[in-house]
């Protein structure tokens, strides 16, 4: 063969040049399938698998073998038939809940959701004919008297961005299934499956922006569906396949190995945030801090039934004086980053109103207690005492 051929063909694992593909060795950690395509053995299993994706590798954007290892992961500590990794959470979100509406239905949402998911209903779908009622859906009533004979699907938060409100999934599945023909989603960013699985509590499908906890180290954006297999079936064909929003198996390795150290990096998570909760909740410059794992949160009661483990590494806190001792806060902490995202191993802070929540109005972030004073921390799993002095210093500078 000429050098061209060889620079191509020579000894390359798949080719017919040099005999078929055998692994030469296995590795303990799976290989990056960094390839758009697949070598098909003959034109017979090439028919086959391209009217049957999912029976074989052909294209990456049907699947590869890293995104495959990663949903069968995700489908097991989900406790779901099936899985679906995509390439952020917010593809993750926008594939679920467009398997599921289309014009002329109604969804009810949660008043404290992730920003750019209430963007999706407000702004994008209803464009597209889907209304939608927010309700606090904390309250089961709410959810109730929100449906009506159109509302296909009913999307809780639990824990909610940024107040942290939880939403008792079972309650809510008991009102939404008494109803037909309704589905039922939970975004579960927040706990991980380390802390909750929303499918054994009657939800349908379970969605995690696994760019947060699951990945861990802030290295990819990814997200991930679980439910039953004919659900994840369609979204994937025709949704996934569609929009595109296709995971890179490199990102999808990255996941795989932040996902092997999940629990004990929830432990150190859930086990420092106590702390620093417990620190804010006595300060004289905090007026209320938001996490779940407090008795004085309003809905620890349901956390408690309903997250096994712990609460969670996310919090927020109203710091007294406002907007301008917010800045004094964040321009002061050293520990702390300033950046949104959140469940990294390294500690974050940032402030919802006007980074993840600027979408909403005033009105609406204050009716849902995102107040201007508020910084929402997500606590890492350094050593807690220097968290506590690095925010103790920042605050006495107000
Ligand atoms: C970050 C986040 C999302 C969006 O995920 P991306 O990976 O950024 O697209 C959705 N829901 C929650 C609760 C989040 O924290």
């Amino acid at each position: 063969m000429g050098i061209n051929t060889d620079l191509l063909h020579a000894h390359q694992l798949h080719a017919r040049l040099t005999g078929s593909y055998k692994p030469q060795a296995m590795a303990h950690v799976s290989p990056i399938y960094q390839t758009s395509t697949y070598v098909l053995d003959d034109f017979d299993s090439a028919v086959y698998l391209n009217q049957h994706v999912d029976e074989g590798f052909v294209y990456t954007r049907f699947g590869s073998p890293n995104c495959d290892e990663l949903e069968k992961k995700i489908a097991h500590l989900e406790h779901a038939e099936a899985a679906l990794s995509l390439a952020s959470g917010l593809g993750a979100i926008s594939t679920a809940v467009l398997s599921i509406v289309q014009a002329g239905d109604h969804v009810v949402f949660g008043d404290v959701i992730y920003g750019c998911s209430y963007t999706l209903f407000a702004h994008v779908l209803s464009r597209l004919g889907v209304t939608y009622t927010r309700v606090d859906t904390t309250n089961v009533d709410e959810v109730e008297k929100a449906i009506k004979p159109n509302t296909s699907l009913v999307y809780v938060e639990t824990p909610a961005n940024p107040t942290l409100k939880i939403s008792d999934i079972k309650a809510i599945s008991d009102v939404v299934h008494s109803h037909k023909g309704i589905t039922m989603i939970v975004d579960s960013t927040f706990a991980s499956p380390y802390l909750q699985n929303p499918l054994d509590l009657g939800a349908d499908l379970v969605v995690h922006s696994a760019t947060k906890y699951l990945c861990g180290h802030g290295t990819v954006t990814a997200g991930v569906i679980a439910g039953s297999k004919e659900r994840i079936d369609r979204c994937r064909m025709p949704y996934l396949q569609c929009f595109g929003a296709v995971l890179d198996p490199f990102a999808a390795w990255q996941l795989m190995q932040g996902m092997k150290t999940l629990g004990v990096r929830m432990e150190r998570h859930c086990s420092n945030a106590m702390k620093v909760a417990q620190f804010l909740e006595n300060h004289p410059k905090i007026d209320r801090v938001y996490y779940p794992g407090l008795e004085s949160h309003p809905t620890h009661a349901i956390a408690k039934k309903q997250m096994h483990n712990g609460f969670g590494g996310m919090m927020s806190a109203d710091i007294k004086g406002g907007i301008d001792a917010v800045r004094t806060v964040m321009n002061n902490v050293k520990v702390f980053s300033l950046a949104t995202s959140l469940g990294n191993v390294d500690s974050l802070i940032q402030h919802s109103p006007t980074m993840s929540h600027f979408d909403m109005t005033p009105e609406e972030r204050h009716a849902a207690s995102i107040f201007d004073g508020q910084v929402r921390l997500s606590i890492g799993i350094e050593d807690v005492d220097d968290l506590i002095n690095d925010l103790d210093q920042a605050l006495s500078l107000i």
